[in-house]
């Protein structure tokens, strides 16, 4: 079977037209603004509250600045109950604002936190709940939002896979009291760096913009202790550029998605978990589900075998969070109370998905990942 000469990563970012974002680029040095709420950061900030359908939003140099100040924003205390399966930014979040996390298991389909077991994790210091709309396929919002209004908690939700994501035709934005997107280089819609918070309230709006900047009101007031999380103008300009191009990469990922589907779904022991179509999803990562019993070997052993055809795909999320150092004393980190995401977080690979990749490639990767099965089973 032919092999790559080159390495297959799992993604590659989205980039704008080169031309279009110089001549840009050139207007915001001549105009020496580069930074703090320029012209292009409040531009894009109108452009993507038009794009996700909400009313309020703010921008932020990365998503875990967003999410860090968010909370902070919120003023919560005590525990937040929240998952293990996510990347180290949500609960480092929560470690920077003093919030003890509290880990609750995940649902066997969707693999995000299960509300069926969130209200037993509920205690006197509970202030909130921070859900993970893993890759790109929405919670269970109503069931999320029924139990916080019931203990009265906040939800904030780390949307850093689902920029585009509609939960029944609502753009997913506009669930929880906050959410937060990613622009990093490898999310789907990117300014190299960069992320925004999306809330119900205007409210926010302000003390955001005094938490982003220093805490400060005005040039010489400086009302709460803040941090630097500004976007600058130059992000901002890569940001409106890739916009540009988002529909197109949607409609690439659309049909690569297709391709694979064709391709694996037939294969027994692997179930394919971002199977949504069109606005369900955000089409952030194409994602299986290893049955190691039915497809005959591990998800880890399918991984190596892959790295030799030159092919790498990524453990997302490995390990999980619950097993950081730091939180080993948490009774909520045991192993034996968290046996969905324990099971999973050895199941689950995410595949080369990026508009770019031609379908030859996915072919190959296709072929490789049978004859790897069909190898070791032998
Ligand atoms: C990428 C990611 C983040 C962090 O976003 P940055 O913009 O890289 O800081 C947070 N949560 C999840 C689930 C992510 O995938």
């Amino acid at each position: 079977m032919e092999m790559f000469k080159h390495p297959i990563y799992v993604t590659q970012p989205l980039t704008p037209n080169i031309s279009e974002v110089t001549k840009e680029i050139e207007k915001v040095i001549e105009s020496k603004w580069l930074t703090n709420f320029g012209n292009k950061h409040e531009l894009l900030a109108e452009e993507l509250k038009n794009y996700l359908e909400v009313d309020h939003l703010s921008l932020f140099n990365n998503g875990t600045m967003a999410l860090t100040l968010g909370l902070k924003a919120l003023e919560l205390t005590g525990e937040v109950i929240t998952t293990p399966f996510t990347f180290p930014a949500t609960v480092q979040a929560l470690d920077w604002n003093n919030l003890t996390p509290v880990f609750c298991d995940i649902e066997e389909h969707s693999l995000n936190i299960d509300p069926d077991k969130i209200e037993e994790k509920i205690t006197d210091k509970t202030t909130a709940i921070l859900a993970v709309h893993v890759f790109g396929n929405p919670c269970n919002v109503q069931k999320i939002q029924q139990i916080a209004d019931k203990y009265d908690l906040k939800v904030i939700y780390d949307g850093a896979h689902a920029f585009g994501a509609q939960y029944k035709g609502e753009p997913i934005g506009n669930f929880g009291d906050m959410t937060m997107f990613s622009f990093h280089a490898t999310k789907l819609f990117n300014t190299i760096e960069g992320g925004a918070l999306v809330y119900s309230d205007e409210l926010y709006s302000e003390k955001l913009g005094m938490l982003v900047n220093f805490g400060l009101s005005s040039p010489e007031k400086v009302e709460v202790s803040g941090f630097n999380g500004k976007m600058n103008e130059i992000q901002a300009v890569i940001g409106l550029g890739n916009l540009r191009v988002l529909e197109e990469e949607r409609t690439n990922r659309e049909r690569i998605r297709q391709s694979y589907v064709d391709e694996i779904s037939k294969i027994p022991g692997i179930r394919i978990i971002t199977n949504r179509k069109n606005r369900e999803s955000s089409y952030q990562y194409f994602v299986i589900e290893i049955n190691e019993d039915e497809f005959g070997i591990s998800r880890d052993e399918l991984y190596y075998g892959l790295k030799s055809y030159n092919i790498f795909a990524r453990r997302y999320f490995y390990p999980l969070c619950s097993e950081f150092p730091w939180y080993r004393n948490l009774d909520s980190a045991k192993r034996g109370n968290l046996p969905i995401a324990w099971e999973k977080v050895n199941q689950v690979l995410t595949l080369p998905f990026y508009g770019d990749l031609e379908n030859e490639k996915i072919k190959i990767i296709c072929d490789a990942i049978k004859e790897i099965q069909f190898k070791n089973v032998l």
